[in-house]
């Protein structure tokens, strides 16, 4: 199939289609290689060259798709979150020594004025009226630059991991990296030209470039490109793109679950062949309800910024709920979680494969605490801990950064996770960290009731200490009518005590 995004294009029918997009025509795979090849002529002569890197901030949609598919085979793409403030702006663009920036015609906000205060060069969109995802670039303004092409160890990506951890890091992707993350998840959720995505993730994150674009590419399927996702037109979007899969995180498939009821003719109407889920664990109980209501398997995948997304995916023909599945791309194995050797149990999860970022930028100290040797492999460390059963499927126990120490017991948030969802007035949780000045830190539970549910902390409390040890109980539970989530979507375990005025920042 090729190591680089433009080879992984070249071989489609020419009039197959590759982009939608609500009231559009579709953009067919010759249109996106003509695309391809006028935007490359636009970017050299704007004088951006293969390794320059251009910032791209557009609002979720066809026009991000094919901006990012398009770039990256010219030059260095760096996706950011159209939601950043300018001062956000300004720091990200100097983080990544941006050449210029691609802004949608006439848009002055926040990007632009950062822009302006850094004197990088603004690429303006012009997006066709008709035609999904087909554009034009200004070219005012540059010096022409030699039209070299990317090889497969230029950098095609470069994104932040999603901050929920610790501060984001950097972590450049390589023409390589890209290419064969995409054909990994191709390939394991066997998509074919007849597949079609509905992408309702944001494309400034790896899952919904990797997942829904780029492995859709790859396999010469076709990508319907909502503007986002949004709960309530999330059934009308599927009559009109009539997908058969979706790619989502956790907390999305649980907005669409609620409001499934009511559009029970949309499912009848559009059967999915699978749907997935990932970046952040899927309970057990959400993935039944899924498989019931969409009559279709839940495949659960493990992926990451720096792995290019996928590490681990349930198979088609066999899922196992709570697991993330089996290991699909790079090699998964897992290592003693200080010493440089892998081990047989429960550990830090560590990968070595084509997929696997070269290493952070401007970080050192994270590449030293991240990459090993061992076995004739270069291991990178997840800070994830997990366990392979004995079929080969990978159980995650959590992040090792996020693991509740009280008192020196651990705990792990996963596991309270998975028993409170179990209540059955209970919607949504995440068990997190309160500071605690005996033990260092207690069990604590933020929790989203059903609609017309009712339970009070005490209730809640005394389910859990009939189905775990006392010291898993969490000693507080915290109802709410919504847990904050980062920009991707995922709820925040780490810093949760603080925002909600549980502990001293
Ligand atoms: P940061 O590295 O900045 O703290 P982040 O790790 O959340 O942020 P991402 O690269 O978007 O940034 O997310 C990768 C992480 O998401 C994985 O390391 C893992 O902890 C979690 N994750 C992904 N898929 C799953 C899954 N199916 N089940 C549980 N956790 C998952
Ligand atoms: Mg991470």
């Amino acid at each position: 199939m090729g190591t680089t995004l433009k080879q992984l294009l070249s071989t489609h029918p020419g009039e197959a289609p590759a982009i939608g997009a609500p009231g559009k025509t579709w953009l067919s795979y010759g249109g996106l290689r003509a695309l391809s090849d006028q935007i490359r002529s636009q970017l050299r002569a704007a004088g951006v060259g293969r390794t320059d890197r251009v910032a791209i901030v557009l609002p979720n949609g066809p026009d991000m798709a094919t901006a990012f598919v398009t770039i990256a085979q010219s030059a260095t793409t760096a996706p950011l979150n159209p939601s950043y403030r300018e001062d956000e702006y300004a720091f990200y663009l100097e983080d990544l020594k941006a050449k210029a920036i691609v802004l949608a015609a006439g848009e002055e906000g926040p990007a632009f004025a950062a822009a302006q205060r850094l004197g990088i060069m603004v690429l303006r969109l012009q997006s066709d009226a008709e035609i999904a995802g087909q554009f034009s670039l200004s070219t005012e303004g540059g010096t022409e630059v030699a039209d070299e092409a990317p090889g497969e160890d230029d950098v095609a990506l470069i994104l932040h991991t999603s901050g929920t951890t610790s501060r984001p890091k950097i972590v450049p992707l390589l023409q390589s990296n890209v290419a064969a993350s995409a054909q990994h998840i191709a390939h394991s959720l066997t998509l074919s030209p007849a597949d079609r995505c509905m992408n309702v993730m944001p494309l400034f994150h790896i899952h919904g470039l990797l997942a829904a674009v780029s492995a859709s590419l790859a396999s010469g399927g076709s990508i319907f490109c909502t503007a986002g996702f949004n709960a309530m037109n999330f059934f009308a979007m599927m009559t009109e793109a009539r997908p058969t899969w979706y790619t989502a995180v956790p907390t999305m498939h649980q907005a669409i679950l609620t409001r499934a009821g009511r559009n029970a003719d949309v499912i009848r109407d559009v059967p999915l062949r699978f749907l997935r889920s990932s970046s952040a664990s899927l309970p057990a109980q959400v993935m039944e309800q899924l498989r019931e209501t969409f009559g279709a398997p839940v495949i659960e995948a493990y992926g990451m910024t720096e792995a290019a997304h996928q590490m681990c995916c349930n198979p088609l023909e066999q899922q196992k709920p709570g697991s993330v599945g089996v290991e699909a791309g790079p090699m998964v194995r897992i290592a003693h979680e200080t010493d440089n050797a892998l081990v047989d149990g429960t550990g830090e999860v560590v990968i070595s494969g084509p997929n696997v970022t070269p290493g952070y930028e401007s970080n050192p100290d994270a590449n030293q605490k991240n990459f090993f040797e061992a076995d004739g492999h270069r291991w990178f460390r997840t800070g994830d801990q997990g366990a392979f059963d004995a079929d080969g499927f990978l159980h995650l126990t959590g992040r090792l950064k996020e693991i509740i120490n009280r008192g020196g017991e651990k705990v792990s948030p996963l596991e309270v996770d998975g028993v409170l969802m179990d209540h059955p007035a209970i919607q949504q949780v995440v068990t997190f960290a309160l500071p605690h000045p005996k033990l260092g830190e207690e069990v604590a539970a933020a929790v989203v009731l059903r609609d017309g549910h009712e339970a009070t902390e005490r209730d809640i409390r005394n389910f859990a200490l009939e189905r775990l040890a006392d010291f898993k109980a969490p000693r507080k539970v915290v109802i709410m009518d919504e847990i904050p989530k980062g920009a991707t979507g995922k709820m925040q375990r780490i810093g949760l005590a603080e925002k909600l005025g549980l502990a001293e920042p």
